[in-house]
């Protein structure tokens, strides 16, 4: 029997390779929930901050892009940059683009993967099913690696919970729950200021705690952007252009470097359409630090630095931690011991060489994991036009 590749994720990153990889003829199997990291993890009514144009999901065949989606869905056709794109929008987008390249989906999670004893690897499923593939793909995204910071996550011992004094920003969907309440953001990037908006616009009391001073700021609008500069799915800058189209030598720059980037670039700013919803209905406190968090009675209360030096107290019926995502190896619990303390990591995060390959041959990673290795454009959608025909090119060369 021909043992096939496993892909597991099926977000942008895996439903992208998934379609490479199918439309070389290449076996494979599909794991995951389409779409679930923005269907269940992001709020309602979110917008997304990626422009039309950088925001389809790469694959070898034309008629698959999200103008493609709109057409077929006879929705208002998303193609400019001034169109803004729904999260409902762009979700549906992705489960119609599984439906259609992606269509033998298995809905189930990945348990373990380990080295299978006569090469390959050996998984299993949480059904109980257990198969051995010849390539393993890791496209699991967001799944695990929210990141809380110690001073927040000593208020919620339990972990963070929407039902708890701290949560994170991936825990809320729904945030009319907070109505009437007075509710603390931690955070300056678009994830921060746009749940504080949101849950502001449905009636809470919202106010967005962020470290250092300026941090709170929003981009210019296409008609501002300078003309002279080269576009990007980001942005006209040349910095933004270089990583988006030339990712290639990033692997090769320093760790300290490629790290830094990583978090620097397309680091915290607000979109620009989000600055007049949020200006008026926000009150944004700017801190030196925040100090610690404890909860009192179940009410949060956070310890902060001000910039004047003073220590003050401030408290709120709940606090969001819209403080992103980590990279951890040791998080991604699916992969076996043997497998994990094999990898070439840095900081966590798995070095990939040539076509996305771990330093276990038929390893590999894409998405936010692969970041570290080529660069900030990795955590975002547009990143799979780089990534999914590459990391394609060298599972079929060498496990074809
Ligand atoms: C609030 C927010 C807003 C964002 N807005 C934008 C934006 O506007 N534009 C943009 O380009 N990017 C945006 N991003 C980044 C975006 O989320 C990522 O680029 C994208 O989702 C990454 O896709 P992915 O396929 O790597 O992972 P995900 O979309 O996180 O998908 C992970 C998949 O892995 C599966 N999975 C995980 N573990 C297992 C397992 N053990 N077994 C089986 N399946 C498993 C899940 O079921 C899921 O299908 C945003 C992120 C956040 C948090």
């Amino acid at each position: 029997m021909i043992r096939p590749v496993a892909v597991i994720g099926a977000g942008p990153f895996g439903l992208s390779t998934a379609a490479h990889l199918r439309a070389r003829g290449i076996p494979v199997r599909v794991f995951g929930d389409p779409m679930v990291s923005w269907r269940d993890h992001m709020p309602e009514g979110m917008l997304l901050k990626s422009t039309p144009a950088a925001s389809s999901l790469d694959c070898p065949q034309s008629g698959y892009t999200l103008a493609d989606y709109c057409d077929a869905a006879g929705t208002r056709r998303l193609v400019t940059d001034e169109d803004i794109i729904p999260v409902e929008t762009f979700t549906a987008y992705g489960e119609w683009f599984q439906q259609k390249l992606v269509p033998g989906l298995e809905r189930v999670r990945v348990v373990s993967v380990d080295r299978a004893d006569n090469a390959g690897f050996a998984l299993t499923l949480e059904s109980g099913e257990s198969f051995t593939a010849r390539a393993v793909v890791a496209a699991t995204g967001l799944s695990g690696l929210a990141h809380l910071p110690a001073e927040l996550a000593v208020a919620a011992p339990g972990g963070p919970a929407p039902t708890g004094p701290v949560s994170h920003s991936s825990q809320h969907h729904d945030l009319s729950r907070f109505v009437g309440k007075e509710l603390i953001v931690v955070g300056a990037g678009q994830s921060a200021l746009e749940t504080a908006a949101l849950a502001a616009e449905a009636g809470a009391t919202v106010r967005v705690v962020s470290r250092g001073r300026g941090r709170v700021a929003f981009g210019s609008p296409p008609w501002k952007q300078p003309r002279f500069r080269p576009a990007s799915p980001f942005g006209r800058a040349w910095s933004l252009w270089a990583f988006s189209y030339y990712p290639h030598p990033y692997r090769y720059l320093p760790d300290a470097t490629r790290h830094y980037l990583v978090r620097r670039v397309l680091g915290p700013l607000g979109a620009w359409w989000l600055r007049e919803r949020f200006t008026d209905r926000v009150q944004v406190h700017e801190v030196e630090r925040v100090l610690g968090a404890e909860s009192r009675d179940g009410t949060p209360v956070l310890t902060v630095r001000t910039h004047a030096g003073r220590t003050e107290r401030l408290t709120a019926d709940h606090v969001i931690a819209a403080t992103g995502y980590r990279v951890d190896i040791a998080a991604m619990d699916f992969l076996g011991y043997e497998l994990r303390t094999r990898l070439a990591v840095s900081r966590g995060t798995p070095k990939l060489g040539p076509g996305y390959v771990s330093s276990v041959p038929g390893l590999y990673f894409t998405g936010l994991s692969a970041a570290s290795s080529y660069g900030p454009v990795m955590r975002f959608v547009c990143g799979t036009e780089f990534a999914s025909p590459r990391l394609a090119e060298h599972l079929a060369a060498a496990h074809g």
